[in-house]
Formats: C-alpha cells, sequence, structure tokens
C-alpha cells in the first residue's frame, strides 16, 4: 500500500475513526475510469456501470461524471443511479425477477432498455408498457452457453443457471414478440459470469455472438445494439503493482473478435473492474489467541462487512499496516467476530508479528463489499471513509 494512504489512515484512526471502516482512495477510481473511457472511447464504446458492485453515494457521484450510463437490477438501483447523475435515458435494467412495481418505475422513467430474462417478463413487460401507453425498449438476455471457468457461485452464462434465455427458445420468444405491441426489440444482451482474469471466454463469447447475430440476420431483425455485460476481474493478489485491469487488451479483443453489423453500437457492463481495487476494508485486531496449531487474529471486521471469503472462498489480500516490517512473523487465521465459522477472511495468512490494536488492512473490498454488508448479530452498518485527491 502506499506510504501516503497508510499515513492517511492511521491518522485518521488517531482522530477516533472508529474501525471498522470503508475506505475508498478516489485517485484510483478516477484513474481507473479514465482508463476506462479512453481505451472505450477508441471503438465507440458505451460503458454503463453496474450499480450493484458498489452504491455508495460518494463512489456513484463519481463514476457518474465519467460514465453516464448505468446497469441496474432492481427497480432501487434504478432510482440511486438517477439521483446520483446517471442519465435515465442510459440505464439498462436487468435481472431476472423484476417484480410489476420495479417494471412500473422503470417505465415511467423512460431507461434506455429492459434486458429481458424469459418468455413470461416479456409478456409482463408488454402488459404494463400498454397501461402506460408506452413502449418498451428490450434486449433478449441471451444465455450463450460459454463457460466463463470463473466460481460456479459466479458463473452465469450456462444453460443450467437461472439467468438469461437459451439459444434453443429464440424461434419462440420472436414468435411472441410478434404479438407484443408495446415492446421493441433492440438489442441483444449476454454477461457470462463475474471475475473472469482470462480473456479467452470473451473471446469465446465474441465468436458466439457473431453466430447469433447470423441467426437475426436471417430473420430479417436489425438490432440496434449488442451488450456483452461484464466481468472483467481484477487482481486480488497485487493491488498495488496491478491496480488496474489491462482495459486497452479487453476492448480491443472485442473490437478483434466481434462483428458489428453497420449502425450497431456496442455496450459493456463492468462493476467490479470499476471499483474493486479503490475500496480497502479498515479494521483492528481486537484478540490474538493461540488455538492448537493456528493463530488466530480476531478483527473488528467480520463477514459482515465483507462476505466474499465465507460466500465464495475469495482471497483478499491482508496487510497488518501497524507492523514496522514484514519480516520475522508468523501464519495467523484471520477471522471475524461473527458466530459462524466460515467468518474468517483467511488461513495460515504471513504477517509480521500481530497485537492487540493492530490495524488491518483487508484490500481490493471496493467491489461486492459495502453492498453485501448486513446487520447480522446485531452489528452497525459500518462508516465509509474517502482519501480525496487533488486534480
Ligand atoms: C453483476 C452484473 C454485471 C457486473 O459484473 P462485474 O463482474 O462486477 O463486472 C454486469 N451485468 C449484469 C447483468 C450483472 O448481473
Amino acid at each position: 500500500m502506499k506510504s501516503t494512504t497508510v499515513s492517511f489512515i492511521k491518522k485518521l484512526i488517531n482522530e477516533n475513526a472508529h474501525t471498522p471502516f470503508y475506505f475508498y482512495e478516489l485517485e484510483l477510481l478516477e484513474k481507473t475510469l479514465k482508463s476506462i473511457t479512453e481505451n472505450a472511447g477508441k471503438y465507440g464504446y458505451e460503458v454503463h456501470y453496474a450499480l450493484k458492485a458498489n452504491s455508495n453515494d460518494i463512489i456513484l457521484k463519481h463514476i457518474s461524471k465519467h460514465l453516464p450510463g448505468a446497469d441496474c437490477v432492481s427497480g432501487n438501483e434504478v432510482k440511486k443511479a438517477i439521483e446520483t447523475g446517471f442519465d435515465a435515458q442510459k440505464v439498462v435494467f436487468a435481472g431476472v425477477g423484476k417484480s410489476d412495481r420495479e417494471i412500473d418505475y422503470a417505465l415511467d422513467q423512460d431507461i434506455f432498455c429492459f434486458n429481458c430474462e424469459s418468455l413470461q417478463e416479456l409478456e409482463v413487460i408488454n402488459q404494463r408498457a400498454a397501461l402506460k401507453n408506452k413502449t418498451a425498449n428490450i434486449a433478449l438476455r441471451i444465455n450463450p452457453g460459454v463457460n466463463a471457468n470463473t466460481h460456479h457461485y459466479i458463473t452465469t452464462g450456462l444453460e443450467e443457471n437461472k439467468f438469461g434465455i437459451n439459444i434453443w427458445e429464440l424461434p419462440a420468444v420472436l414468435l411472441i414478440l410478434k404479438s407484443l405491441p408495446n415492446l421493441k426489440i433492440i438489442g441483444l444482451h449476454f454477461h457470462i459470469g463475474s471475475q473472469i482474469t482470462d480473456l479467452q471466454p470473451f473471446r469465446s463469447l465474441c465468436l458466439k455472438v457473431n453466430e447469433i447475430q447470423e441467426w437475426f440476420d436471417s430473420q430479417h431483425i436489425h438490432l440496434e445494439h449488442i451488450n456483452v455485460g461484464g466481468g472483467l476481474g481484477v487482481d486480488y493478489h497485487e493491488p498495488d503493482s496491478a491496480a488496474m485491469p489491462d482495459f486497452a487488451a479487453y476492448f480491443k479483443l472485442f473490437n478483434d473478435f466481434l462483428r458489428l453489423k453497420p449502425n450497431q453500437k456496442l455496450h459493456f457492463e463492468l462493476g467490479r473492474a470499476i471499483v474493486a481495487q479503490c475500496g480497502i476494508l479498515i479494521s483492528q485486531v481486537l484478540y490474538v489467541k493461540q488455538g492448537v496449531k493456528t493463530r488466530f487474529a480476531i478483527l473488528d471486521a467480520g463477514m459482515t462487512e465483507l462476505i466474499r471469503p465465507a460466500l465464495y472462498q475469495s482471497y483478499h489480500k491482508i496487510e497488518n499496516i501497524s507492523a514496522a516490517s514484514d519480516g520475522n512473523g508468523f501464519l495467523y487465521d484471520v477471522v471475524g467476530p461473527i458466530c459462524e465459522s466460515s467468518d474468517c477472511f483467511g488461513k495460515a495468512v504471513p504477517l509480521p508479528e500481530t497485537k492487540r490494536g493492530d490495524i488491518i488492512a483487508i484490500r481490493s473490498t471496493g467491489a461486492y463489499g459495502e453492498v453485501m454488508a448486513s446487520q447480522y448479530n446485531l452489528r452497525e452498518i459500518a462508516p465509509s471513509c474517502f482519501m480525496p485527491f487533488s486534480e
């Protein structure tokens, strides 16, 4: 971690900031956003920010200045996006279970597009739009059958997943669409999973999209846009030396392999890749306990502040920023205070000798951290702090 960041955090705690708290480096967020707009801009691609990764108001207000488009998966996310500066006409609304109320709200806001995930959903959106005398723009979320080779809980592009419409259902979908006058199909949507660090699955996705486009061509259906979703991963092992994913390579891959039709626009929905690395969960050691074989460092943060390790065995780099050096340490099981055995941030984590009161930084927590906070054990929701930057 940068020494300026370490001093800033120590100063906050000296000034009685209570741990745990979510800490965000806005400078890295800005750099990341600039890299995205620069690299996506080369090809005229449009990036929507996936609010579900982090919906902290201050973070959202920063992002909406660079990326006016948002990807939402609930009515409240649509509302929050508009409130924090995203452009309603650039909001896409996905999700397998949109309720009637959520659909009505999104129709009232005239959002860009509903990404539809089932035949029945098409019928319901048509019905709700008809009641308002509106036409809803829709994209079909197609399940491309591409394996993202990521954790099975965050793989979404396979037939066995609950997401999307299967390719073999498409003829039936087109038949149904003909009988739904309040829907206008404007695009196709795909999202194959999350935390994808090897670009190969995205290449497979491009090839699949090309095939599917040929089929739509044969049906004489023109689509204004293709949306390839998000899923670009980050390097949880190297939050400093690899603070940003290789956006240049990512967007270039789509330019190289995805064949767009004339006047067709390519859209993306990135979440994690934008916000993961700018967030750090800051906690303090409450107790150090010697077990039979292991030493436990018991933190004041737990799965209530960061559930990813408990939910999908995910790795986060853990640092003791109070200890003078990294040398001559021990292996610690770094655990939280919650009454669940899965409340563990890391097993056999090498740390310098660690004592009560030491400040522990859990890195790369900007995505799927604060948004998944819970009050289990009647804990309080941890606050957030920001490290500003000069422009
Ligand atoms: C979760 C999600 C995203 C964002 O995924 P990341 O891995 O955070 O980039 C994009 N689109 C859809 C439909 C999603 O469900």
